[in-house]
């Protein structure tokens, strides 16, 4: 039976794609291996949103070449947002590597047969579902719409399938993944959106949780935020990056917004979505910005107080209008100076909130166990550990809250589902 062997990085997206890929390879006849060097077949599934992120995968691809050299029996693909359009550059800086494609694309040497599944057979109880591919919108710190092209939607039938097909074999949960998931559907024929499809989604039998992810701030709907607060299954959790709270820094990265509206944008979803856990993501140091333009960001940090801040320091990305046009202009030392900043801010903020469940009780799907602890997450998308001798992969359980930190939860069984 011959090996394969998926080396991934990066996204959810690519975390989904790769799933799909194994399972391909497995209806085929290959089985996983641990490590590149005992498989027939090595795909690497590559990330390139930051710097740093190419450049692991820009290693790992050199690093394969002697293992190449000596094995040229031994297939090499690359896959994910390494991939553009110029695939010629790719071949001519990689000569070792046999095919590249791109991302969502099946194995250029395979022919997938019409009735072959991806579906894995065994998911886990929370999977990955992606419903659109690439971004339109250019922020001109973001390499994706580049590597990942342009929006293209998958169709409500294909989407259902394959959910279905999920939850048949015991997925309990989805996440619906894209770039930009508000855009979803404006280029399918009849212009379905996605609260149209969460609408389809949510009367699948069997189906616990439907979440998604990532929003933007300038295409979130009011009749998303309506079907969001209307749907049982649909999770009280909303991913909204903000980026900045500085609109002279939202301008000049290209958001299509001002903080106003995003203010406006939240208030709207709180009032509609009761008991709602929002995150965000924000970047620090963009080029010229002030410390007051930084205070602007802090202020609305604290002032909407999100469950999450993901926070990044800018560092330019080759390709990006941002690199060619703006200087990279404030010292590192600055940026993790503000980084720093905005942690500790958001690590009290996400103590406080949490600190309000306890002696609360909160349903979670439970997802693995470590360490001897079952894990899982609330509706809220909140960590939450428990102990307990029975076995609760994939159920739905209720926990008491005993103990909260800033990123967890944690709880005694009140009842099992
Ligand atoms: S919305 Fe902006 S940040 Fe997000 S993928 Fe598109 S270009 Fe990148």
């Amino acid at each position: 039976m011959p090996n394969y062997h998926i080396w991934t990085i990066g996204c959810q997206m690519n975390n989904a794609e790769s799933e799909q890929l194994g399972s391909l390879f497995e209806h085929i006849g290959y089985r996983a291996t641990d490590t590149a060097e005992d498989a027939d077949v090595i795909v690497l599934n590559s990330c390139v949103v930051r710097q740093s992120a190419e450049n692991r995968v820009v290693n790992k691809i050199r690093a394969l070449h002697p293992f190449a050299r000596e094995h040229p029996d031994v297939t090499l693909a690359v896959t994910g947002c390494l991939v553009n359009s110029d695939t010629a550059k790719l071949k001519k800086d990689f000569p070792h590597v046999d095919y590249f494609f791109k991302p969502g694309d099946y194995p250029p040497w395979l022919e997938k047969p019409a009735a072959v599944s991806t579906l894995p057979q065994n998911p886990s109880p929370t999977a990955y579902v992606p419903i659109i591919q690439g971004c339109n919108n250019f922020c001109t710190y973001c390499i994706v719409p580049y590597r990942r092209g342009r929006e293209v939607s998958r169709p409500v039938a294909e989407i259902i399938c394959e959910v279905k097909g999920l939850v048949g074999r015991g997925a309990k949960e989805v996440t619906l993944l894209g770039q930009n998931v508000d855009s979803y559907g404006h280029d399918l024929p009849d212009k379905p959106d996605l609260a149209d499809l969460l609408q389809e989604l949510n009367a699948i039998d069997g189906l616990a949780r439907i979440r998604f992810l990532t929003n933007h701030p300038k295409d979130m709907s009011v009749k998303l935020i309506d079907t969001i607060a209307r749907l049982d299954k649909v999770c009280e959790q909303i991913n909204l990056p903000v980026q900045s709270g500085s609109d002279d820094i939202l301008k000049l990265m290209r958001r299509g917004y001002i903080a106003a509206q995003y203010r406006q944008l939240v208030k709207r979803i709180r009032d509609t979505v009761p008991g709602v856990a929002l995150s965000t993501d924000v970047i620090v140091g963009f080029p010229s910005e002030t410390e007051s333009q930084f205070q602007e960001t802090v202020n609305l940090l604290s002032e909407l107080r999100f469950d999450t801040v993901h926070v990044a320091a800018y560092s330019p990305r080759a390709g990006t209008a941002a690199s060619r046009e703006l200087e990279d202009d404030i010292p590192l030392a600055v940026k993790k100076q503000r980084l720093n900043i905005i942690e500790q801010l958001q690590g009290k903020i996400a103590a406080e909130i949490n600190e309000k469940l306890l002696g609360n009780t909160v349903e979670i799907l439970v997802e693995s166990r470590v360490k001897g602890k079952w894990q899982g997450r609330t509706r809220t998308g909140k960590l939450a550990f428990f102990r307990d001798s029975r076995d609760y992969l994939g159920q739905l359980a209720s926990i008491r809250i005993d103990k909260t930190s800033p990123w967890s939860l944690q709880g005694t069984v009140s009842t099992k589902k």
